[in-house]
């Protein structure tokens, strides 16, 4: 047998936020499951990690930008069970930031080598042409996409409900490239609705879920996104605070921040029917907050707490 990713379920959390529509509000912290990475990257990586295995490979290759959840998690399993690991990292500029940002110095600690590329050249990262290129550079690798999404991915995703989920009527989920929802979705009960918070402006999710999800009880709300990708405001700053300030429960301001403050919206604006049970899955990404707190403090704007 090869040795496994060992992923600690938690129990889910109710949340204490009263409103006149009787809905009640549980988390499901993934951000718990393993000691040194939070969140639904290892999810994604439990069965890479076994394929590679599998296929006798020494070396794990992947690609992100400069607070990238998916780099420092690679990093991390790539540590745990004795690949090397390669990162391709979007900005050439970044090479000599390796020491003051806080993702690329946690994924150097655990051992990655970086290639800083262009953001033209990281556009055409998946050409074969390119690809060819890095296996000359680096010799054989397995290679796992930008985010971590595959059919591994998503099988690992399927994971993380489990029976005592069935109460639920919704499930949401913040979505980057839609693997996570996708395995949340393929191990839903017939009666719960699936919703998705993408986190960036992603026109593309729609069909990009629709390859991996077996079913169609899911929409994208596509209002909490914030402006984009890592861009953020003061209001979400709030909440955030206010959030962990209420329920002990650190939220990230990239992925489950811009959720949580979705759901809270949408509940206060009667979107859920009355006496609603939700669950929202915290993905974690909680290592994104000190560079985003970096970026933070040169606008001289308020830090998360
Ligand atoms: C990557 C990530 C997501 C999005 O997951 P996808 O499978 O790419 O949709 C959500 N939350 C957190 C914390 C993440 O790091």
């Amino acid at each position: 047998m090869f040795s496994s990713l060992n992923l600690s379920q938690k129990a889910n959390i109710q949340l204490d936020f009263s409103n006149e529509f009787d809905c009640e509000i549980s988390l499901k912290p993934e951000y718990l499951i393993h000691p040194q990475v939070s969140g639904n990257k290892f999810r994604k990586l439990k069965y890479n990690v076994e394929e590679a295995q599998r296929q006798n490979k020494k070396t794990l290759l992947t690609f992100g930008g400069a607070f990238s959840n998916h780099i420092a998690a690679v990093a991390a399993a790539g540590q745990e069970f004795g690949f090397s690991t390669v990162g391709i990292i979007r900005g050439e500029e970044l090479f000599n930031k390796v020491d003051t940002n806080p993702t690329l110095k946690f994924a150097y600690d655990c051992g990655m080598v970086f290639k800083f590329i262009s953001r033209e050249d990281y556009r055409n990262k998946s050409s074969l042409h390119f690809v060819k290129s890095l296996i000359n550079e680096f010799g054989d690798f397995y290679l796992i996409p930008e985010g971590g999404t595959n059919h591994l991915a998503v099988k690992g995703c399927e994971e993380i409900l489990t029976e005592e989920d069935i109460i639920f009527d919704y499930i949401c989920c913040s979505v980057g490239t839609g693997g996570t929802i996708s395995g949340l979705i393929n191990s839903s009960q017939p009666h719960q609705k699936f919703l998705g918070f993408p986190a960036l402006k992603g026109d593309f999710l729609q069909e990009e879920i629709a390859k991996f999800a077996t079913k169609s009880n899911w929409n994208l709300v596509n209002d909490y996104n914030f402006g984009g990708y890592a861009k953020i405001n003061l209001e979400l700053i709030s909440f955030i605070n206010a959030f962990k300030c209420q329920n002990k429960i650190p939220l990230d301001p990239i992925y489950t921040g811009k959720m949580m403050f979705g759901i809270y919206d949408l509940i206060k604006k009667g979107f859920f029917p009355k006496g609603s049970k939700i669950l929202a899955i915290h993905t974690g990404g909680l290592q994104g907050i000190d560079g985003m707190n970096l970026i933070l403090k040169e606008k001289s704007l308020p830090l998360i707490g």
